[in-house]
């Protein structure tokens, strides 16, 4: 399945991607069919999309039932035509900070040495940063470029886990049964911020940094996430194209290693690092310019993309 937060007549509202292309209204058809007796969710159907993933298999059984109505045509009052809606995150405001996974492929590990002209060490443990929940957007939206903040805007595109489940101490073979599902992530970085202030948090924790999107594709759908096709464009060009298979440390390392003491709960967000081609490792640096149109890409989830705006456009 397919989730997604659509806005339409100015309002946010969680939805389901019909096999028809439609937008089915979470809230309305979950209460619909409860009163025509369809389905066994219990108490408040919560108006979000982090919510629903909050009431945990309740929801993903509910949503199935629903699935199955809209592939039968029975929800036709509560879907809605994609081009009547905007697209925003799935989850546009998450309860907490996204975690992120920095260096974590080698080719993206050497350009950056090969940049700054250092000798190459491979991380032998994950490192972690974060961005906090302002710097998420969603699909199509503007990115703020204001030149008295940063003249060295740049992308990085990366998979994003959804956690599904709480838990702590998780062990690396139990991981796949805590994840929710998966999504692009556009780790948009101010590398002179990440160098001036050496720890990473205020280079990529900027307003717009961190696009969302276009929807949470759900675990059981994409059962070879660790080889999908990963890439990027600007205006066009291929910048980046990678694999998740060359991923230093695979998905379940990521989760057992964060979780360490520390407890993941639902509608946590893990972005797994990107692969190479960032701007400032090319010779010479490409940083992003107002009007610039990137896109992102993973193999059976779909598109991501940002505009980058001057600080009067956005
Ligand atoms: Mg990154």
């Amino acid at each position: 399945m397919r989730f997604l937060t659509f806005e339409s007549k100015g309002t946010q509202r969680p939805g389901l991607l019909a096999e028809d292309g439609r937008i089915v209204d979470l809230t309305a058809a979950l209460t619909t069919a409860r009163e025509q007796g369809a389905l066994s969710f219990e108490g408040p159907i919560p108006g979000g999309l982090l919510g629903l993933i909050q009431a945990g298999d309740a929801f993903l059984h509910a949503a199935e039932a629903l699935s199955g109505l809209a592939k039968d045509g029975e929800l036709e009052d509560a879907s809605l035509d994609p081009d009547a809606c905007r697209l925003l995150a799935p989850i546009p405001r998450p309860a907490k900070n996204v975690f992120c996974v920095g260096r974590n492929y080698a080719a993206h590990v050497s350009e950056g040495y090969k940049a700054r002209k250092m000798k190459q060490v491979l991380p032998e443990h994950p490192q972690f940063f974060t961005k906090p929940p302002t710097a998420v957007t969603g699909p199509d939206a503007a990115i703020r470029l204001d030149p008295d903040v940063t003249q060295k805007l740049d992308y990085e595109v990366e998979l994003a886990v959804v956690i599904g489940r709480r838990g702590r101490d998780i062990p690396a073979a139990e991981a796949d049964s805590y994840i929710f599902g998966y999504t692009i992530a556009n780790d948009v970085t101010a590398r002179d911020l990440q160098r001036r202030h050496d720890q990473w948090f205020k280079g990529k924790g900027l307003d717009g940094s961190c696009p969302m999107g276009p929807h949470i594709v759900t675990r059981d759908e994409l059962p070879n996430v660790g080889e999908l096709a990963i890439g990027l464009t600007v205006n066009g060009e291929v910048r980046q194209d990678g694999n998740t298979r060359d991923l230093i440390f695979p998905i379940p390392v990521i989760i057992e290693t964060l979780s360490l003491g520390m407890t993941l709960e639902p509608g946590d967000i893990i972005s797994t690092g990107t692969p190479s081609g960032v701007g400032y490792a090319m010779d010479p640096p490409q940083f992003l310019k107002a009007g610039d149109e990137v896109t992102c890409r993973i193999e059976g989830i779909g598109a991501l993309t940002s505009w980058i705006a001057d600080k009067e456009a956005a």
